[in-house]
């Protein structure tokens, strides 16, 4: 299949998902995570449809940002954020789904005060509680959600998750289940902003229509769209 072909159909996928849920399709935002992808292949995912790129790693997006890649797109970062980066990522995103500390968050407010500008963030919740991942704990979320949402340069947008590898089919539906609940939970608790909580962003390649099922409002689709990737450099780049 072409890659026209393949954005449109997990497009349908999604659609499909949400229709058996009773969804809305128009909730869900396809993000392509454009991750070792030339910025030629993500010139033609936009003209395919694409209308949100996610990137991992910082250099790559600055390359391509030079390369004006992203035209016509929105970009959301979507991996592991180093703090002394926050620089190259802070008012050149529209969104950073990977906030994972109270260090990355205090940075992230720094930067963005210095700009002048408000960044839209999520908080990214470790939610199979692997020791291997970055994230926040459930259990130390909500806290992290009024911290965020006290900082005036910060506009806490929602909750992302990678849950582990699911050995089989339909394995994560109960990670996602839960991300809904602690979604649902910081809405309510946040309930002066909370019209501005309105992201959910969980669902990969494998298991993205259950993520859907259960509530996602953003999926990040990578192999899905371009095919199998050039293996990884290191397991923290990849954020996972
Ligand atoms: C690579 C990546 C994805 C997409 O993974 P696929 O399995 O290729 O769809 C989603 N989210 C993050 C954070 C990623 O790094």
């Amino acid at each position: 299949m072409s890659l026209a072909q393949q954005v449109a159909s997990v497009q349908a996928r999604i659609a499909a998902a949400a229709r058996q849920a009773g969804r809305d399709p128009e909730e869900i935002t396809l993000v392509a995570a454009t991750k070792t992808q030339t910025s030629d292949t993500i010139r033609a995912a936009i003209a395919a449809g694409i209308t949100v790129c996610g990137e991992n790693r910082v250099q790559e997006m600055s390359a391509h940002l030079d390369d004006d890649a992203y035209a016509g797109a929105r970009l959301h970062f979507i991996g592991h954020l180093q703090t002394n980066k926050v620089r190259q990522v802070v008012g050149r995103v529209d969104l950073i789904e990977s906030v994972s500390s109270l260090r990355l968050l205090e940075a992230i407010e720094a930067q963005a005060a210095k700009l002048d500008l408000v960044q839209d963030i999520l908080l990214e919740v470790n939610i199979g509680g692997e020791a291997s991942k970055s994230g926040l704990l459930p259990a130390e979320t909500p806290q992290m959600a009024r911290l965020a949402a006290g900082r005036p340069h910060i506009r806490l947008r929602g909750l992302m998750a990678i849950p582990p590898a699911a050995s089989i089919a339909g394995g994560n539906r109960k990670f996602f289940a839960q991300m809904r609940q602690l979604f649902v939970d910081i809405r309510t608790l946040l309930t002066d902003n909370k019209s501005d909580i309105d992201c959910l962003s969980m669902g990969m390649s494998g298991d993205f229509e259950d993520a859907v099922q259960e509530g996602a409002t953003l999926v990040r689709v990578g192999t899905a769209l371009f095919g199998p990737r050039p293996p990884v450099r290191t397991a923290q780049n990849e954020g996972q």
